[in-house]
Protein backbone atom coordinates (compact mmCIF):
# COMPACT_ATOMS: atom_id res chain seq x y z
CA UNK A 1 0.00 0.00 0.00
CA UNK A 2 1.27 3.23 -0.77
CA UNK A 3 0.47 6.44 0.87
CA UNK A 4 -0.77 8.88 -2.04
CA UNK A 5 -1.91 12.42 -2.25
CA UNK A 6 -4.43 12.94 -5.55
CA UNK A 7 -5.56 16.53 -6.00
CA UNK A 8 -8.17 17.39 -8.51
CA UNK A 9 -10.64 15.29 -9.13
CA UNK A 10 -12.40 16.33 -12.02
CA UNK A 11 -13.98 14.33 -14.86
CA UNK A 12 -10.75 12.55 -15.04
CA UNK A 13 -9.09 13.03 -11.50
CA UNK A 14 -12.16 11.68 -9.64
CA UNK A 15 -11.78 7.84 -11.31
CA UNK A 16 -7.97 7.75 -11.41
CA UNK A 17 -8.62 8.56 -7.95
CA UNK A 18 -10.96 5.39 -7.20
CA UNK A 19 -9.01 3.34 -9.34
CA UNK A 20 -5.91 3.64 -6.54
CA UNK A 21 -8.67 3.24 -3.55
CA UNK A 22 -9.99 -0.24 -5.83
CA UNK A 23 -6.09 -1.25 -5.96
CA UNK A 24 -5.41 -0.99 -2.26
CA UNK A 25 -3.63 2.37 -2.08
CA UNK A 26 -4.56 5.16 0.70
CA UNK A 27 -5.83 7.88 -1.64
CA UNK A 28 -6.01 11.41 0.56
CA UNK A 29 -7.65 13.94 -1.22
CA UNK A 30 -8.53 17.60 -2.16
CA UNK A 31 -10.69 19.49 -4.87
CA UNK A 32 -11.82 23.14 -4.67
CA UNK A 33 -15.59 21.56 -5.75
CA UNK A 34 -17.38 19.90 -2.17
CA UNK A 35 -19.80 17.67 -4.78
CA UNK A 36 -16.17 16.06 -6.48
CA UNK A 37 -15.13 15.60 -2.66
CA UNK A 38 -18.78 13.59 -1.87
CA UNK A 39 -17.79 11.69 -5.00
CA UNK A 40 -14.14 11.11 -4.00
CA UNK A 41 -15.54 9.83 -0.42
CA UNK A 42 -18.13 7.50 -1.76
CA UNK A 43 -15.28 5.48 -3.64
CA UNK A 44 -13.44 5.39 -0.51
CA UNK A 45 -10.97 8.05 -1.02
CA UNK A 46 -10.10 10.31 2.57
CA UNK A 47 -11.43 14.16 2.15
CA UNK A 48 -8.91 16.34 3.31
CA UNK A 49 -9.70 19.92 4.36
CA UNK A 50 -7.06 21.73 2.07
CA UNK A 51 -4.33 20.63 -0.87
CA UNK A 52 -1.76 20.80 1.99
CA UNK A 53 -3.53 18.67 4.13
CA UNK A 54 -3.78 16.17 1.20
CA UNK A 55 -0.43 15.75 0.64
CA UNK A 56 1.16 15.47 4.13
CA UNK A 57 2.15 12.13 5.23
CA UNK A 58 2.29 11.00 1.85
CA UNK A 59 5.05 8.76 -0.36
CA UNK A 60 3.59 9.98 -3.67
CA UNK A 61 1.22 12.95 -4.77
CA UNK A 62 -0.54 13.07 -7.64
CA UNK A 63 -2.19 16.25 -9.07
CA UNK A 64 -4.94 16.49 -12.11
CA UNK A 65 -5.33 20.38 -12.61
CA UNK A 66 -6.97 22.10 -15.64
CA UNK A 67 -3.69 24.15 -17.14
CA UNK A 68 -0.34 25.22 -16.52
CA UNK A 69 -1.69 28.20 -14.28
CA UNK A 70 -3.35 26.00 -12.20
CA UNK A 71 -0.15 23.81 -11.72
CA UNK A 72 2.26 26.49 -11.19
CA UNK A 73 -0.33 28.03 -8.31
CA UNK A 74 -0.62 24.72 -6.26
CA UNK A 75 3.04 23.65 -6.51
CA UNK A 76 5.16 26.73 -6.73
CA UNK A 77 2.62 29.54 -5.12
CA UNK A 78 2.06 31.73 -7.79
CA UNK A 79 -1.15 33.54 -8.55
CA UNK A 80 -3.63 34.80 -5.92
CA UNK A 81 -7.54 33.98 -4.87
CA UNK A 82 -8.46 30.50 -4.23
CA UNK A 83 -6.42 28.67 -6.00
CA UNK A 84 -3.47 30.75 -5.59
CA UNK A 85 -0.48 31.06 -3.47
CA UNK A 86 -0.43 26.71 -2.08
CA UNK A 87 3.33 26.47 -2.68
CA UNK A 88 3.21 22.56 -1.84
CA UNK A 89 6.32 21.99 -2.99
CA UNK A 90 7.75 23.68 0.27
CA UNK A 91 5.16 21.23 2.49
CA UNK A 92 6.77 18.02 1.17
CA UNK A 93 9.81 16.17 2.58
CA UNK A 94 12.96 15.33 -0.11
CA UNK A 95 12.03 12.21 -1.92
CA UNK A 96 8.59 12.60 -2.17
CA UNK A 97 7.58 11.58 -5.92
CA UNK A 98 4.94 13.70 -7.43
CA UNK A 99 3.37 13.06 -10.84
CA UNK A 100 1.45 16.15 -12.65
CA UNK A 101 -1.10 14.33 -14.82
CA UNK A 102 -2.33 17.72 -16.33
CA UNK A 103 -2.05 18.65 -19.61
CA UNK A 104 0.06 21.86 -19.24
CA UNK A 105 2.88 23.85 -21.18
CA UNK A 106 6.19 22.62 -21.27
CA UNK A 107 7.57 25.53 -19.40
CA UNK A 108 5.32 25.16 -16.82
CA UNK A 109 5.77 21.28 -16.89
CA UNK A 110 9.66 22.51 -16.44
CA UNK A 111 9.52 24.85 -13.78
CA UNK A 112 8.16 23.29 -11.43
CA UNK A 113 10.18 20.09 -12.17
CA UNK A 114 12.86 22.02 -11.51
CA UNK A 115 11.82 23.50 -8.41
CA UNK A 116 11.15 20.32 -7.51
CA UNK A 117 14.34 19.18 -8.05
CA UNK A 118 15.99 22.20 -5.93
CA UNK A 119 14.65 20.53 -3.22
CA UNK A 120 15.39 16.76 -3.54
CA UNK A 121 11.75 15.96 -4.70
CA UNK A 122 11.44 13.87 -7.80
CA UNK A 123 8.84 15.41 -10.16
CA UNK A 124 7.87 14.06 -13.66
CA UNK A 125 5.54 15.36 -16.08
CA UNK A 126 2.56 12.88 -17.15
CA UNK A 127 -0.34 13.66 -19.11
CA UNK A 128 -2.74 10.96 -20.02
CA UNK A 129 -4.87 9.93 -22.59
CA UNK A 130 -7.77 7.82 -22.85
CA UNK A 131 -10.55 9.87 -21.76
CA UNK A 132 -13.37 9.39 -19.28
CA UNK A 133 -13.64 5.94 -20.48
CA UNK A 134 -9.98 5.16 -20.02
CA UNK A 135 -9.97 6.91 -16.60
CA UNK A 136 -12.92 5.07 -15.17
CA UNK A 137 -12.07 1.52 -16.23
CA UNK A 138 -7.97 2.30 -15.61
CA UNK A 139 -6.90 1.84 -19.02
CA UNK A 140 -5.17 5.17 -19.70
CA UNK A 141 -1.97 5.92 -21.65
CA UNK A 142 0.39 7.77 -19.25
CA UNK A 143 2.84 9.76 -21.23
CA UNK A 144 6.25 10.53 -18.74
CA UNK A 145 8.82 13.06 -19.08
CA UNK A 146 11.58 13.27 -16.43
CA UNK A 147 14.17 10.57 -15.18
CA UNK A 148 13.64 6.85 -16.16
CA UNK A 149 14.22 5.78 -12.49
CA UNK A 150 11.72 8.26 -11.20
CA UNK A 151 9.44 6.77 -14.08
CA UNK A 152 10.43 3.42 -12.94
CA UNK A 153 9.53 4.72 -9.37
CA UNK A 154 6.06 5.61 -10.73
CA UNK A 155 5.35 2.41 -12.59
CA UNK A 156 3.34 0.36 -9.78
CA UNK A 157 1.03 3.23 -9.19
CA UNK A 158 0.62 4.12 -12.67
CA UNK A 159 -0.22 0.62 -13.73
CA UNK A 160 -3.73 1.06 -11.52
CA UNK A 161 -4.74 3.43 -13.64
CA UNK A 162 -3.65 2.76 -16.92
CA UNK A 163 -2.43 -0.33 -19.43
CA UNK A 164 -0.14 1.55 -21.30
CA UNK A 165 3.03 3.52 -19.81
CA UNK A 166 5.30 5.41 -21.62
CA UNK A 167 8.45 7.42 -21.20
CA UNK A 168 8.74 10.02 -23.90
CA UNK A 169 12.39 11.59 -22.34
CA UNK A 170 13.84 14.40 -20.10
CA UNK A 171 11.47 16.58 -17.92
CA UNK A 172 8.38 18.04 -20.37
CA UNK A 173 8.85 15.12 -23.24
CA UNK A 174 5.33 13.93 -21.89
CA UNK A 175 3.84 17.30 -22.44
CA UNK A 176 5.31 17.58 -26.22
CA UNK A 177 4.32 13.82 -27.28
CA UNK A 178 0.79 14.41 -25.80
CA UNK A 179 0.44 18.09 -27.59
CA UNK A 180 1.15 16.09 -30.38
CA UNK A 181 -1.83 13.66 -29.94
CA UNK A 182 -4.18 16.28 -29.33
CA UNK A 183 -3.45 18.05 -32.10
CA UNK A 184 -4.19 14.68 -34.39
CA UNK A 185 -7.18 14.24 -32.05
CA UNK A 186 -8.89 17.47 -32.86
CA UNK A 187 -7.70 17.39 -36.56
CA UNK A 188 -9.84 13.49 -36.67
CA UNK A 189 -12.47 14.81 -34.53
CA UNK A 190 -13.05 17.66 -37.08
CA UNK A 191 -12.39 15.53 -39.95
CA UNK A 192 -14.70 12.93 -38.76
CA UNK A 193 -17.87 14.92 -37.83
CA UNK A 194 -17.71 16.20 -41.44
CA UNK A 195 -17.95 12.95 -43.05
CA UNK A 196 -20.51 11.87 -40.87
CA UNK A 197 -22.62 15.29 -41.70
CA UNK A 198 -21.92 15.21 -45.18
CA UNK A 199 -23.12 11.84 -45.16
CA UNK A 200 -25.93 12.15 -43.26
CA UNK A 201 -26.73 15.42 -45.36
CA UNK A 202 -27.00 13.03 -48.45
CA UNK A 203 -29.22 10.77 -46.81
CA UNK A 204 -27.25 7.94 -44.85
CA UNK A 205 -28.09 6.59 -41.49
CA UNK A 206 -25.09 8.48 -39.01
CA UNK A 207 -24.93 4.35 -37.54
CA UNK A 208 -23.94 2.81 -40.61
CA UNK A 209 -21.79 5.40 -42.17
CA UNK A 210 -19.91 4.75 -39.05
CA UNK A 211 -19.91 1.25 -39.41
CA UNK A 212 -18.69 1.05 -42.70
CA UNK A 213 -15.94 3.88 -42.47
CA UNK A 214 -15.00 2.49 -39.30
CA UNK A 215 -14.27 -1.21 -41.42
CA UNK A 216 -12.66 0.93 -43.58
CA UNK A 217 -9.58 3.27 -44.61
CA UNK A 218 -11.33 5.93 -42.85
CA UNK A 219 -11.33 4.58 -39.16
CA UNK A 220 -10.00 6.37 -36.29
CA UNK A 221 -10.17 6.63 -32.64
CA UNK A 222 -12.84 9.62 -33.19
CA UNK A 223 -15.46 6.90 -34.94
CA UNK A 224 -14.64 3.82 -33.39
CA UNK A 225 -14.33 4.56 -29.68
CA UNK A 226 -16.05 8.23 -29.32
CA UNK A 227 -17.96 8.47 -32.09
CA UNK A 228 -19.40 12.35 -32.01
CA UNK A 229 -23.08 11.64 -33.29
CA UNK A 230 -25.92 11.57 -30.80
CA UNK A 231 -27.17 8.27 -30.55
CA UNK A 232 -24.60 5.97 -32.38
CA UNK A 233 -22.32 5.13 -29.90
CA UNK A 234 -24.23 4.13 -25.97
CA UNK A 235 -21.72 5.57 -24.28
CA UNK A 236 -19.66 8.81 -25.91
CA UNK A 237 -20.76 12.22 -24.86
CA UNK A 238 -22.72 12.73 -28.00
CA UNK A 239 -25.21 10.24 -26.87
CA UNK A 240 -25.59 11.98 -23.30
CA UNK A 241 -25.51 15.76 -24.98
CA UNK A 242 -22.05 16.50 -24.63
CA UNK A 243 -21.84 16.40 -20.70
CA UNK A 244 -18.96 15.03 -18.95
CA UNK A 245 -16.20 13.78 -21.23
CA UNK A 246 -13.46 16.24 -22.66
CA UNK A 247 -14.75 19.62 -22.15
CA UNK A 248 -14.17 21.95 -25.43
CA UNK A 249 -12.00 24.38 -23.54
CA UNK A 250 -9.63 22.39 -22.91
CA UNK A 251 -9.44 20.97 -26.40
CA UNK A 252 -9.07 24.71 -27.58
CA UNK A 253 -6.34 25.23 -24.59
CA UNK A 254 -4.71 22.18 -25.86
CA UNK A 255 -4.58 23.33 -29.17
CA UNK A 256 -3.19 26.94 -28.27
CA UNK A 257 -0.45 24.55 -26.69
CA UNK A 258 0.30 22.98 -29.90
CA UNK A 259 0.60 26.22 -31.84
CA UNK A 260 3.03 27.58 -29.30
CA UNK A 261 5.28 24.14 -29.44
CA UNK A 262 5.13 24.69 -33.05
CA UNK A 263 6.25 28.22 -32.96
CA UNK A 264 8.93 27.52 -30.95
CA UNK A 265 10.03 24.65 -33.31
CA UNK A 266 9.55 26.72 -36.43
CA UNK A 267 7.12 23.76 -37.42
CA UNK A 268 4.29 24.23 -40.17
CA UNK A 269 1.09 22.91 -38.81
CA UNK A 270 -1.64 24.00 -41.21
CA UNK A 271 -4.13 21.10 -39.98
CA UNK A 272 -3.67 21.48 -36.68
CA UNK A 273 -3.57 25.64 -37.33
CA UNK A 274 -7.27 25.03 -38.73
CA UNK A 275 -8.73 22.09 -36.10
CA UNK A 276 -8.16 25.48 -33.65
CA UNK A 277 -10.11 27.85 -35.41
CA UNK A 278 -13.04 25.32 -35.97
CA UNK A 279 -12.71 24.69 -31.59
CA UNK A 280 -12.32 28.18 -31.22
CA UNK A 281 -15.04 29.64 -33.15
CA UNK A 282 -17.26 26.34 -31.51
CA UNK A 283 -16.24 27.18 -27.96
CA UNK A 284 -17.34 31.03 -28.83
CA UNK A 285 -21.18 29.73 -29.59
CA UNK A 286 -21.19 28.06 -26.35
CA UNK A 287 -21.22 26.36 -23.57
CA UNK A 288 -17.86 25.65 -24.25
CA UNK A 289 -18.19 22.86 -21.06
CA UNK A 290 -19.40 20.07 -23.07
CA UNK A 291 -17.51 17.53 -24.59
CA UNK A 292 -15.30 18.57 -27.82
CA UNK A 293 -17.19 15.98 -29.60
CA UNK A 294 -20.12 18.49 -29.72
CA UNK A 295 -17.80 19.95 -32.80
CA UNK A 296 -20.03 18.12 -34.87
CA UNK A 297 -22.86 20.74 -34.25
CA UNK A 298 -21.04 23.33 -36.33
CA UNK A 299 -21.66 21.26 -39.09
CA UNK A 300 -24.68 19.94 -38.52
CA UNK A 301 -25.69 23.79 -37.51
CA UNK A 302 -25.19 24.12 -42.18
CA UNK A 303 -27.44 21.32 -42.10
CA UNK A 304 -30.18 22.99 -40.76
CA UNK A 305 -29.67 26.13 -42.22
CA UNK A 306 -29.73 24.17 -45.76
CA UNK A 307 -32.70 23.00 -45.14
CA UNK A 308 -34.44 26.15 -44.36
CA UNK A 309 -33.44 27.78 -47.18
CA UNK A 310 -34.77 25.16 -49.35
P1 LIG B 1 -11.90 19.16 -14.88
O1 LIG B 1 -12.06 20.62 -15.06
O2 LIG B 1 -13.09 18.27 -14.91
O3 LIG B 1 -11.09 18.85 -13.51
C1 LIG B 1 -10.11 19.67 -12.96
C2 LIG B 1 -10.34 19.72 -11.46
O4 LIG B 1 -9.29 20.44 -10.84
C3 LIG B 1 -11.65 20.41 -11.08
O5 LIG B 1 -12.44 19.51 -10.34
C4 LIG B 1 -11.18 21.61 -10.26
O6 LIG B 1 -12.07 21.93 -9.21
C5 LIG B 1 -9.86 21.11 -9.74
N1 LIG B 1 -8.95 22.18 -9.29
C6 LIG B 1 -8.53 23.28 -9.96
N2 LIG B 1 -7.72 24.01 -9.18
C7 LIG B 1 -7.61 23.36 -8.00
C8 LIG B 1 -6.92 23.61 -6.79
N3 LIG B 1 -6.13 24.67 -6.62
N4 LIG B 1 -7.04 22.72 -5.78
C9 LIG B 1 -7.81 21.63 -5.92
N5 LIG B 1 -8.50 21.34 -7.04
C10 LIG B 1 -8.40 22.18 -8.07
O7 LIG B 1 -10.85 18.70 -16.00
P2 LIG B 1 -10.54 17.20 -16.50
O8 LIG B 1 -11.38 16.89 -17.68
O9 LIG B 1 -10.54 16.28 -15.33
O10 LIG B 1 -9.05 17.40 -17.04
C11 LIG B 1 -7.94 17.55 -16.16
C12 LIG B 1 -6.67 17.59 -17.01
O11 LIG B 1 -6.58 16.39 -17.78
C13 LIG B 1 -6.65 18.76 -18.02
O12 LIG B 1 -5.33 19.25 -18.11
C14 LIG B 1 -7.08 18.09 -19.32
O13 LIG B 1 -6.57 18.78 -20.45
C15 LIG B 1 -6.49 16.71 -19.17
N6 LIG B 1 -7.18 15.63 -19.89
C16 LIG B 1 -8.53 15.53 -19.88
C17 LIG B 1 -9.14 14.48 -20.57
C18 LIG B 1 -10.65 14.32 -20.62
O14 LIG B 1 -11.12 13.51 -21.44
N7 LIG B 1 -11.40 15.03 -19.79
C19 LIG B 1 -8.37 13.53 -21.25
C20 LIG B 1 -6.98 13.64 -21.20
C21 LIG B 1 -6.39 14.69 -20.50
Amino acid sequence: MTRIGFIGLGNMGGPMAANLVRAGHRVQVFDLVPESLSRAIAAGCIATADAREAVSDCDLVISMMPAGEHVRSLWLGEGSGEQGGQDLLAALPAGTLVIDCSTIDVASARRVGEAAKSRGIRFIDAPVSGGVAGATAGTLTFIVGGEAADFEAARPVLACMGQNLFHAGALGAGQIAKMCNNMLLAIHMAGTAEALALGVKEGLDPAVLSTIMGKSSGNNWSLERYNPWPGVMENAPASRNYQGGFMTRLMVKDLGLAMALAEHAHSAVPMGALARNLFNLHAAKGPDTRDFSSIVELYRDAELDQTKAG
